[in-house]
Formats: structure tokens, C-alpha cells, sequence
């Protein structure tokens, strides 16, 4: 399906109520092609430094990634981020990130990398997600992700890359800054007129909205008993939304981005259940394929 990746590929230390971990693997594109990788081959370009321990490469091998792409660059340190989440698991707020090897140029894209149709630029440096961009002038479907801190720091470099994709996907409160509309559906609109044909905004536990301009749609989150771990959520929610999209022929019509948008619904509530990527490396198909009937099951309100 010819998918492709880039975004931040990091080291987290998360605190959270119920515990901590340290230095462990993290950042948008790991989440992101890990969950994508269940819908078929994910190809990730993006650098870390040469402080990256070889241990926590160990989840890259286990899915189904091309890691051609992938630098370990001499001189540089790899990406790190400290993030607390407050007692009711969905707010949090960064205690320190560290760019470092995620401000300087994005690798070369491999030759084998070039026919790629489907781009997803996770959450990353705007400079990094137009790099990417600009080597495939005609992908069939472009979908991007950003936070706050580019939404402040790197505003115009932003914009550009809004006027140049499909899609974006970005938290309520991100929406809010970029747009100064607290609307969701004026928030939805506003993006719209920056460029992209359809807007996700991701609620956290409570859901998702796509507004599109063909429509719109409103999906709860899974409802989570056991949340351990809430630090990708918004990235494996973009990385099974994307991975369906990619493996449907990147059709975007409003009834496929909503069967997208509970793929990665599913995906994103079994990667709470542990830090990093300790529950998505537990999981296959039959568990994805379960709690999807269960979902949609939820979802049937009859006619
Ligand atoms: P999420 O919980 O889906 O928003 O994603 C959390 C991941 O994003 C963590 O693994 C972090 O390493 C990564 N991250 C945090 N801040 C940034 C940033 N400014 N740019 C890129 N990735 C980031």
C-alpha cells in the first residue's frame, strides 16, 4: 500500500498517577507506523543521534516497518520529551523537550521509498513534514499531524504546509490556538479554509470529530476501564486511521474516513493499556478485529 512516514522518533520519560517510566521509546512516527503497520507495510524516514541505545530498537524489528529510512546520526542526540499527565489522564502538560537531531535536515529518502502514494506527516518540525512533502509531488493522499508547540514557534512554515494536503489531524485545544475559534465546527471550518479537504479533530477521551466538505462526523472514544499509559494515543489514533485509508485506495469519501477514524479509535484504546509500545506489541489481528465489533456494536443506534 505504499505508506510512508515521518515524525519525531524519541525518548520519553512519562510520569503519570498511577507510575513513571524513563527513557523509554517514543515520539509521533514510532507511534504512528507501529499501529499503522497492522493494516500493511509502513516505511519511516527520520533520524535519531548516536546516543540511541540499540536496546530500544528492539520494537522496530517486531512490526511489519521499513526502516530504510532510518539514521542513526553521528554527532547528533536523539529527540527527548518528559510529559506528566494530571490526575484524570487525558491533560498533561511537558515538563521538557529537547529537539535536537529533530531540527536539523530529514535523512534522504531512500530510491526504494520513491513510488510511496500514501504520506502521513506525523507530528514533527513543519520543516521536516514539507521536506518529506516536497519529494512526492504526487501522492494520492497527503494527511498531516502538528501540536502546539509549531502551532506557536513555527506558525508561517504551518501554513504553508496547510495549503499543501489532504488532511489534517490536531487536539481540540491545537484547533483553538490555530484558528482562535473554542467552536469545534468553527474551528473545523476555519482549518478547512487554510487548505485541507477534511479536518480531524482528536478529543482526547472523548473522541474525535472530522468535518469534511462533504459532512461531518462525531466518534466517541473506546470507553478505557484500564488507561495506563495515555502518551500516543493521538499518533496510533493517526496511524490506524491512516493505515485503513492506505489500504482502501486512499479513498476519502465520508463514510470511508468514518470506518478510518474507528480503525484508529480501536487502535489507540489498546495502546493506552501500557507505556510505549508495551501493549501494541502484544496485540494481532484477532484482538483489533474484536474490539472493533464491540465498538461498532456500541456505535448502532438502529435506523
Ligand atoms: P501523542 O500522545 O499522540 O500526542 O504523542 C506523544 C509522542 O509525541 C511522544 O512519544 C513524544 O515523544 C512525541 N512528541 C512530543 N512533543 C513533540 C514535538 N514537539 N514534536 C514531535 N513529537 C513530539
Amino acid at each position: 500500500m505504499s505508506l510512508i512516514v515521518t515524525g519525531s522518533i524519541g525518548i520519553d520519560t512519562i510520569h503519570t498517577p498511577i507510575g513513571q517510566a524513563p527513557d523509554v521509546l517514543g515520539g509521533s512516527a514510532i507511534y504512528f507506523a507501529a499501529a499503522a503497520s497492522f493494516y500493511g507495510p509502513v516505511r519511516l524516514v527520520g533520524a535519531v543521534g548516536d546516543d540511541f541505545p540499540d536496546e530500544l530498537e528492539k520494537p522496530f524489528h517486531h512490526f511489519n516497518i521499513d526502516l530504510a529510512g532510518m539514521e542513526k546520526r553521528q554527532g547528533s542526540k536523539t529527540f527527548r520529551w518528559t510529559g506528566k499527565y494530571l490526575d484524570n489522564m487525558n491533560d498533561r502538560e511537558t515538563l521538557s523537550v529537547d529537539l535536537n537531531v529533530l531540527a536539523e535536515d530529514l535523512p534522504p529518502v531512500p530510491a526504494a521509498f520513491k513510488d510511496s502514494q500514501y504520506l502521513f506527516l506525523a507530528n514533527t518540525h513543519p520543516g521536516g513534514q514539507l521536506a518529506l512533502l516536497e519529494q512526492f509531488p504526487a501522492a494520492k493522499l497527503v494527511v498531516a499531524d502538528t501540536m502546539d508547540l509549531w502551532i506557536q514557534t513555527e506558525k508561517d512554515l504551518l501554513t504553508t504546509l496547510l495549503g499543501k494536503i489532504d488532511g489534517l489531524v490536531l487536539n481540540d485545544s491545537e484547533a483553538h490556538l490555530l484558528t482562535g475559534e473554542t467552536n469545534i465546527v468553527k474551528a473545523g471550518e476555519a482549518v478547512l479554509a487554510m487548505g485541507p479537504k477534511f479536518v480531524v479533530i482528536k478529543k482526547g477521551e472523548h473522541g474525535a470529530f472530522l468535518l469534511h466538505q462533504h459532512g461531518a462526523v462525531a466518534l466517541p472514544a473506546y470507553p478505557a476501564k484500564d488507561v495506563v499509559d495515555p502518551t500516543g494515543a493521538g499518533d496510533t489514533f493517526g496511524g490506524g486511521m491512516m493505515g485503513h485509508l492506505a489500504a482502501t485506495g486512499g479513498n476519502t469519501s465520508l463514510g470511508n474516513l468514518k470506518k478510518a477514524m474507528a480503525a484508529g479509535t480501536v487502535v489507540a484504546s489498546y495502546n493506552i493499556e501500557a507505556f510505549s509500545l508495551g501493549r501494541l506489541m502484544e496485540i494481532g489481528q484477532p484482538d483489533l478485529d474484536m474490539r472493533f465489533a464491540e465498538y461498532a456494536a456500541m456505535l448502532d443506534v438502529g435506523a
